[in-house]
């Protein structure tokens, strides 16, 4: 078996979805399982509908409601689902209407409605493969994804998760194509859930995981990891092969072509992971394995992190002083404001977080013992690579590199595989254009393309 995820802009479309039941159809042999997001970008339109419905603007939360209603019925049309289609719709509108009187968005109401997008597109990718000429069976993933109850990022639960996809997936992958929406789960209690943002690459590999499949393949719309992050820089080169620990970080830093968490699963199996263009099924793409053939180049690639804050935080009474650091992330840990960066002298403590949500409140805390300035609108550069630990000239390269970009804050990950630094936001595109040029003008042929 294989786990073959595809992404929104993969099944966009009744022409996506063709395209993307050709790939599929081509790898029969291995009993593929399919995970798919929601169509296109669905999944920012119902969090939009919500958002307008809570914000008291119900008209316009019906009228996106009923342009996300016209692009689902349009694009499976002849797919014989429109009272399928309708009564999930009738529920977005149940869910739109109590959100509005509600006035309040609650985590729980958040996975209700965005779960939907996932619900929807597994039905129609099902049916259009049918169409397309494949037994091809629906399996909804709250059925078998079981995850705690932090609703929005719900951790799964791997041993309920792996049994119930150990029980109900080889047997039917055996005969037919599976397909399951990603993202998407339930709590033990039955409640919808989702995995965070991004997650169906996550879901991917924890089912991936948990059948043991021979291989999780994300379809995506690039033709794999590149050296740099393509919303900021062009032309960077394929990764062709790198390593679950340099994927992950990578991910973490930003790459969003993976969700943060997808290797795990994969690790823990020993499963290769395999990212693909749907829209050139002919490249081999990026392949991300345990221990990659050595390479030249020190580093993989450079992934970035855009309107990032740094906190920097200065208190001369804490001199000679413990229990500092402890003080600061007391506090930052209660109110779940994850810390990225970390900088430390003997009086201060600079850091950098990418939620903000709770800054006022942390700042006042803070501020109780030391003296806390904030600067917004600031990136983190990351170069990762398995081998900067053992490279000597990997931070001279950079930071000679680096010319006329001012570094706010540096940082080597005590993994050995990161070197980070913050700049200024509007720094940004130099920053990766100039360690690009460093780093991948001659670049290593067996390792990029
Ligand atoms: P999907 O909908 O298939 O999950 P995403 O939009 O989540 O697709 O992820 C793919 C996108 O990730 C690419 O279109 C690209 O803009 C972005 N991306 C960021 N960093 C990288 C990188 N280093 N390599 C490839 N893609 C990247
Ligand atoms: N549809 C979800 C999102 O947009 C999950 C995913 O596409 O991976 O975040
Ligand atoms: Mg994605």
């Amino acid at each position: 078996m294989i786990v073959m995820k595809f992404g929104g802009t993969s099944v966009e479309s009744a022409e996506a979805i063709r395209r993307v039941a050709g790939i599929v159809k081509a790898r029969l042999d291995r009993h593929p399982v399919v995970v798919v997001s929601a169509m296109g970008k669905t999944t920012n339109k119902l969090l939009a509908i919500a958002d307008a419905a809570v914000a008291g603007k119900l008209e316009q939360a019906l009228t996106l409601l009923e342009e996300l209603r016209a692009m689902h019925l349009k694009e499976a049309a002849g797919l014989n689902l429109d009272a399928t289609i309708q009564e999930h719709f009738a529920e977005l509108e149940a869910l739109t209407r109590g959100l509005a009187v509600m006035g309040e968005f609650t985590p729980r109401a958040t996975d209700a409605v965005s779960a939907l997008g996932e619900r929807l597109s597994s039905i129609v990718v099902a049916a259009e493969f049918r169409r397309f000429g494949m037994d091809s069976t629906h399996v909804d993933s709250r059925q078998v994804i079981v995850t705690e109850g932090r609703h929005t990022q719900a951790a799964p639960l791997f041993a309920q998760t792996n049994a119930k996809l150990q029980a109900v997936i080889p047997a039917l992958a055996a005969k037919q194509v599976v397909v399951m929406g990603g993202f998407i789960g339930s709590t033990e209690e039955g409640v919808t859930s989702t995995l965070g943002r991004g997650g169906s690459d996550y879901t991917a590999s924890i089912v991936g995981a948990g059948i043991d499949a021979e291989e999780i393949q994300i379809w995506t719309d690039v033709d794999g990891m590149l050296t740099a992050d393509p919303t900021i820089l062009k032309g960077g080169h394929r990764v062709k092969v790198c390593s679950f620990a340099e994927a992950a970080e990578l991910a973490y830093f930003g790459a969003k072509v993976l969700h943060p968490a997808t290797v795990l699963p994969a690790i823990e199996k020993n499963i290769p992971v395999r990212i693909l263009n749907s829209r050139r099924a002919e490249s081999p793409g990026t392949l991300i394995v345990k221990t990659p053939p050595a390479s030249t180049s020190p580093i993989r690639s450079i992934a970035c992190k855009k309107n990032i804050t740094l906190v920097n935080i200065v208190s001369t009474r804490m001199l000679m002083a413990h229990g500092f650091l402890r003080r600061i992330f007391e506090v930052f840990d209660r109110f779940e404001t994850p810390v990225d960066m970390l900088a430390t002298s003997e009086v201060s403590v600079s850091l950098t977080i990418d939620t903000t949500k709770s800054l006022d409140a942390i700042c006042a805390e803070v501020a109780a013992f030391a003296e806390v300035s904030v600067q917004e609108n600031q990136s983190i550069v990351c170069m990762v690579g398995e081998n900067i630990g053992q490279s000597q000239s990997v931070a001279a390269r950079a930071f000679g590199a680096l010319n006329g970009v001012r570094p706010r804050m540096i940082s080597q990950g005590a993994s050995q595989l990161n070197l980070s630094v913050v700049v200024d936001g509007a720094d940004l595109l130099k920053a990766v254009e100039l360690l690009h040029t460093e780093f991948f003008t001659n670049f290593d042929p067996e390792a990029f393309e």
